[in-house]
This record gives C-alpha cells, sequence and structure tokens, in this order.
C-alpha cells in the first residue's frame, strides 16, 4: 500500500513542488495550505483550504497520513521579514506549535520541520567573505529577528516532542530557495525571482534598482534540489537540524550579472542604500550533509537559473499582455513593482 503524507503550505513554493515530488514517488498526498496553488493546479489526491493557525484545523489535517512535510509559514523576502517581526512570529508560533502537537496525537511516523538559515547568528554573518555556516554554529543564539528566533524555538519543540512523546521529526535549515512557480512579485519575493523579473521587464541596456550595494553574498539552492533534499532527510535516521543548501557563493551583484547573461541583456545597477540587504554573507556548510546522507544539492545556479528565469519571463509577459488590454501605462508599472522585495 502506498504511504499517505501531507505537505502544508502546498498552496505555496516549495509545498507545490513537494506535492509533485512525492505523487511521482507513489504516495497518496493531502495538500493544505490557507490558499490554493496560484500559479498550477495542484498534483495532490486531496487539498484542504485550512488555516493552520487553529489547532482543529491541523488535527483535521494529520488525520490518518503517515508523513507530514510542516512547510507552511508566513514568510518572504528580506524586505517583508524585517518588517513584520509580530505577525510572523506570531503566525508561525501557532502553526508550529500546534502542528507538532496534532502530529504527536496522532502518532504520526514523521515529521519534517522546515527552518532556515534565518536561525543562524547575526555576528557569524557580517562578512562578505564568510566562512561557511555549520549546524553547531546556532549555538550561542543571536537569529533573525521575528522569523529566525521563532524558527529557532520551533526547531527545540521539535526535539521537545522527539524526547518526550515520540515523535520522530526531521529538521532542514533551508539556504534561498529559487526556481519555477514561485513568488516572483508583490512583496515577498526573494532575490533571485525579484531580479529576473526586473530584468525581465528591463529593455537592454536599462538600469534596474538592486537593495544595498550588491557586494551582500548568499547561495542558492534550486527547488529540485530541495524537495529530493527534504525527502532524503525525512526517510534518513537523523533527527538534528541539517544544512539543506549549496556552497556555491555569490554576490547579489553576481547574481544580477549571471541573471542578465542568461536573458541576453546588458542590465546596468543602481545600488539603493536605504532599501534592507539582510547579512552581510551567508553560505551552507555541507559537511555534515554530505557524512549524513551522502549527498547534497549540485545544481549549479547557472543551470538552475535558466528554467527560473524563463518561467518569470513568461508571467511578466502574460501579465503586461492581460493588464495592457484593461489598463493604462501607469497601473501596469504598480501592479508589477515590488513593494517589498528580496532578500
Ligand atoms: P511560501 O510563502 O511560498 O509558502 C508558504 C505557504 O504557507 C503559503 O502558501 C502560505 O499560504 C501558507 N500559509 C501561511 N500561513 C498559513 C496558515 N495560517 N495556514 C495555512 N497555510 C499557511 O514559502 P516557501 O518558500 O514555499 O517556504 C516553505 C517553507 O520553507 C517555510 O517554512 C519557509 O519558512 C521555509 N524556508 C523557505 C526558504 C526559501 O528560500 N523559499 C528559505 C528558508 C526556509
Amino acid at each position: 500500500m502506498s504511504k499517505k503524507a501531507v505537505v502544508t503550505g502546498a498552496g505555496g513554493f516549495i509545498g507545490f513542488h513537494m506535492v509533485r515530488f512525492l505523487k511521482a514517488h507513489g504516495y497518496f498526498v493531502r495538500g493544505v495550505d490557507i490558499k490554493e496553488p496560484e500559479f498550477a493546479p495542484t498534483d495532490a489526491d486531496e487539498f484542504q483550504v485550512a488555516d493552520l493557525r487553529l489547532i482543529e484545523n491541523c488535527v483535521r489535517c494529520v488525520e490518518g497520513m503517515d508523513e507530514v512535510y510542516q512547510l507552511a509559514a508566513d514568510m518572504g523576502g528580506i524586505g517583508y521579514i524585517t518588517s513584520f517581526h509580530a505577525d510572523v512570529a506570531r503566525n508561525n508560533a501557532l502553526i508550529n506549535a500546534h502542528m507538532v502537537g496534532a502530529a504527536a496525537d496522532e502518532k504520526i511516523s514523521k515529521f519534517f520541520f522546515s527552518s532556515t538559515a534565518c536561525v543562524y547568528p547575526v555576528y557569524l554573518q557580517e562578512d562578505a567573505d564568510v566562512t561557511a555556516l555549520k549546524e553547531a554554529d546556532a549555538y550561542p543564539a543571536q537569529p533573525e529577528e521575528g522569523y529566525g528566533w521563532e524558527k529557532l524555538f520551533a526547531e527545540k519543540l521539535c526535539q521537545y516532542y522527539t524526547d518526550e512523546r515520540k515523535l520522530d521529526t526531521r529538521i532542514a535549515r533551508f539556504h534561498n530557495v529559487y526556481g519555477p512557480l514561485g513568488t516572483y512579485a508583490g512583496g515577498r519575493e526573494k532575490a533571485p525571482a525579484a531580479l529576473s523579473r526586473k530584468i525581465a521587464m528591463a529593455q537592454d541596456g536599462d538600469e534596474i534598482e538592486v537593495w544595498g550595494d550588491g557586494e551582500q553574498t548568499r547561495s542558492f539552492m534550486y527547488i529540485d534540489d530541495c524537495v529530493e533534499g527534504i525527502h532524503r532527510i525525512t526517510q534518513s535516521s537523523y533527527s538534528e537540524p541539517l544544512n539543506l543548501g549549496t556552497d556555491e557563493l555569490i554576490s547579489v551583484n553576481g547574481l544580477v550579472d549571471l541573471i542578465a547573461s542568461i536573458a541576453g541583456k546588458e542590465i546596468l545597477k543602481n545600488h539603493n542604500l536605504d532599501r534592507p540587504q539582510g547579512v552581510r554573507g551567508r553560505n551552507s556548510d555541507n559537511d555534515l550533509l554530505r557524512r549524513t546522507l551522502g549527498w547534497e544539492p549540485l545544481t549549479m545556479l547557472g543551470t538552475g537559473l535558466v528554467p527560473t528565469y524563463e518561467w518569470i519571463k513568461d508571467q511578466v509577459a502574460t501579465q503586461v499582455k492581460v493588464i495592457d488590454l484593461t489598463t493604462d501605462t501607469r497601473e501596469r508599472t504598480a501592479s508589477l513593482e515590488p513593494g517589498l522585495a528580496h532578500a
């Protein structure tokens, strides 16, 4: 008989792809989210639209399932998570506390929790030429305000439930995930999507706005590696937090140049120093991941950005065409401009 899994956050970017991955691997899949997927119909066998801040919805969502993939969160790029500490921390604390409690009561066999590199201390990320972060670096703690503190606490909560309620939990700390069918406009998008959108909308030789001086560095993981990694970690016997990311470090300026070369455009950068840029540098140390799984995400950024840029370019073209029929240019530009964008 096929395994039954519930994917929460199945209306969002990673959750949508996780459902697809599990279906392709023979699972019966229930998707749950407060909204349906935005860009394509879900592959899930059933889909519950529910607010997971409420315990009764968490209880209903885990009913009869073997595995839980907890990917629901109130989240976005650096502009979003630095603007709404109270809402983000409260909403995610409610979702995680209720989900882990409901999973333990249902005696779920595996509970996967999506943590983040934002749990790592700010004091270790002050240099663009950063030393890659190891799992043990999370303490002494000084995570990202709001979003990062809540994730660090939720990791602890998983471990308390493993120790005292025998819930078998798995924790991955994602480092910047990108790919097709992710948010690319509206304020919650992250750097690769925000920059792809800006470049798709620009003419050859145009200038685009880049947040900060662009020398801040990050590593980025392609969505296919992310969902494969989630599944590998969940099936492994390792229950401590593990990094899930690549160690291919690049500056935001480098990211702009890479996307511009994929687009075949010359793009100039207008650095806006008043916009948030997050920590100065962040990279993933994959040593423990490699030793634990014998595997790590290997898709190079220059490879994964090709389908990502193509998808965003098509979205932008379709949207501009639709809006062109109904509105004037001022409204068209406003509808595709970010409120608060990328990490
Ligand atoms: P996303 O915003 O695309 O998906 C999250 C989903 O959670 C959304 O569809 C949203 O509607 C849903 N959600 C929010 N509040 C809810 C509620 N009250 N009830 C039910 N559903 C609710 O984000 P994503 O990039 O797919 O992220 C998935 C997970 O991975 C999150 O836990 C996030 O913190 C984590 N993560 C993502 C990244 C990244 O780069 N994308 C990096 C680190 C960690």
